[in-house]
């Protein structure tokens, strides 16, 4: 399959598809289309039920982001929607670029008006009237599907000043990014939107109280909204029922890399890493699986059994992240590839805070002199990383500089990458 393709598996005793059941099935320029597969159904739901009456339902049903993070979604819905100040704002954040990321430009390519329908939910539900979805610059396909969905929703009063004759006005503008992976920080997507560099800025206070122009703001992930979709279709109580106790709901996993069939899964939490592999399949040796991207942590290929849930992966010692499985077989060189994420790392730190903008170029050079190394000089380059990768995560100032080492420091706990040098 064509990497990026929607691989999408069934829910066990269910007949169809959650999130993707419309991707590869409706004609994406198409509002009549849409409609007649479900479209809009929802957001009819939600102005029987109310403002109030959505945030309950996402919040019963359990919903937690789906950028990375997994914060719950109720919970930033009602703190944006209670604060007194005004105006309140929506923002998608559709700036997908974690390495190996790609879940977010199927939906949006393959069943754009999901997203635009569940913005309108979004932005009433917390009391906006103006939403932005800022989208990946190098996703052009996307922004043609996308704008056309959002005039057709407009001409036909599904956006505008009355939608659907309700009284309530909301509108969509989209703002692209131009390539930094930065501007995918919640708050530096901010400063682009309002024409600053994109730089990260201190939190708190949090957007929900201070976000885009420094006004109450709502930002979800294209995937974290379209599933108040079935939600508000299906009902809270039959969502949470997918899934585990804690991570509800069905999730998109990128699978890309050494695998038969890349593309996009949708599973429910719960699938173990090696029921995923399965469905991918797997032709060579795997040596290592990358979850969560360039910002998540290396597993072993005995770990099959890590149920694939925030709360499974974090008591296994890794991260879900925005769903990545990158799979490596023994063709790949690891330390190159780990030289290839710090490279990554120091390219797109935005500079401001010293930990990250220094740390960052120090793991690339450790990095790049071990890979001729062997003991005692490996051994200092290791030592070395350790102590630029704690300084990094103890003291950058976003999430960036954070996590910039999290693979490097998997790969030489969990896989030992640098074991045969006699460094250890
Ligand atoms: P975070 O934990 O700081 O915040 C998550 C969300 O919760 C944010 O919207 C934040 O504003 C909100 N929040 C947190 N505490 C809050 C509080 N007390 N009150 C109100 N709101 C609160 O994480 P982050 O830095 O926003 O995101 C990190 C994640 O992003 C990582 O898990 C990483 O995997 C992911 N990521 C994804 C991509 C992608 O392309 N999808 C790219 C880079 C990083
Ligand atoms: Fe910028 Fe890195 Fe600091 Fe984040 S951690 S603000 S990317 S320098």
């Amino acid at each position: 399959a064509e990497p990026g393709a929607a691989m999408a598996v069934p829910q066990a005793g269910q007949p169809g598809l959650t999130l993707l059941g419309r991707v590869g099935v409706v004609d994406p320029y198409s509002l009549d289309d849409y409609r007649a597969h479900g479209g809009y159904a929802a957001l009819r739901r939600a102005f029987d039920i109310g403002a109030a009456g959505v945030i309950r339902e996402v919040t019963d049903a359990g919903l937690v982001g789906r950028g990375g993070a997994a914060f719950p979604t109720g919970r930033k819905w009602q703190a944006t929607a209670s604060q007194p100040a005004h105006p309140h704002y929506l923002v998608c954040n559709a700036d997908e670029s974690e390495p190996g990321t790609f879940k977010d430009r199927v939906v949006m390519e393959g069943d754009p008006y999901s997203l635009i329908e569940s913005m309108t939910i979004a932005g009433y539900a917390v009391g906006a009237h103006h939403g932005y979805l800022y989208l990946r610059g190098e996703y052009p396909r996307a922004l043609r599907l996308l704008q056309n969905a959002i005039d057709r929703a407009r001409a036909r009063g599904l956006l505008g000043d009355d939608i659907l004759g309700q009284g309530y006005a909301f509108d969509i503008e989209i703002r692209r990014g131009a390539g930094a992976y930065i501007c995918g920080e919640e708050t530096a997507l901010f400063n682009s939107i309002e024409g600053y560099r994109g730089e990260p800025r201190s939190k708190p206070p949090f957007p929900v109280e201070q976000g885009l122009f420094g006004k109450p703001t709502a930002e979800n992930n294209v995937e974290t909204l379209i599933n108040v979709l079935p939600i508000l279709t299906g009902g809270a109580q039959a969502y949470a029922a997918i899934g585990t106790a804690q991570s509800t709901g069905p999730k998109l996993f990128c699978v890309s890399g050494n695998v038969s069939r890349p593309g996009i899964y949708e599973l429910p939490f719960g699938a173990t890493l090696g029921e995923l592999l399965d469905l991918a399949g797997t032709p060579g040796e795997v040596r290592a699986i990358l979850l969560g991207g360039a910002a998540g942590g290396f597993v072993r290929p005995d770990e099959r059994d890590i149920p694939l849930t925030f709360e499974g992966t974090r008591a296994a010692g890794t991260t879900l992240g925005s769903g990545v499985v990158l799979v490596m077989d023994d063709t790949v060189q690891l330390p190159r590839m780990l030289l290839r994420i710090a490279e990554f790392f120091r390219d797109e730190s935005c500079g401001q805070c010293v930990p990250c903008r220094v740390g960052t170029v120090r793991q690339e050079e450790a990095l790049h002199r071990i890979q001729d190394r062997t003991g005692a000089e490996a051994a200092g380059d290791i030592a070395l990383l350790r102590e630029v990768g704690r300084a990094m995560k103890d003291a950058s100032i976003c999430g960036l500089g954070q996590t910039a080492w999290s693979a490097v420091e998997s790969a030489i706990d969990r896989l030992d990458v640098f074991e045969s040098r006699g460094a250890k």
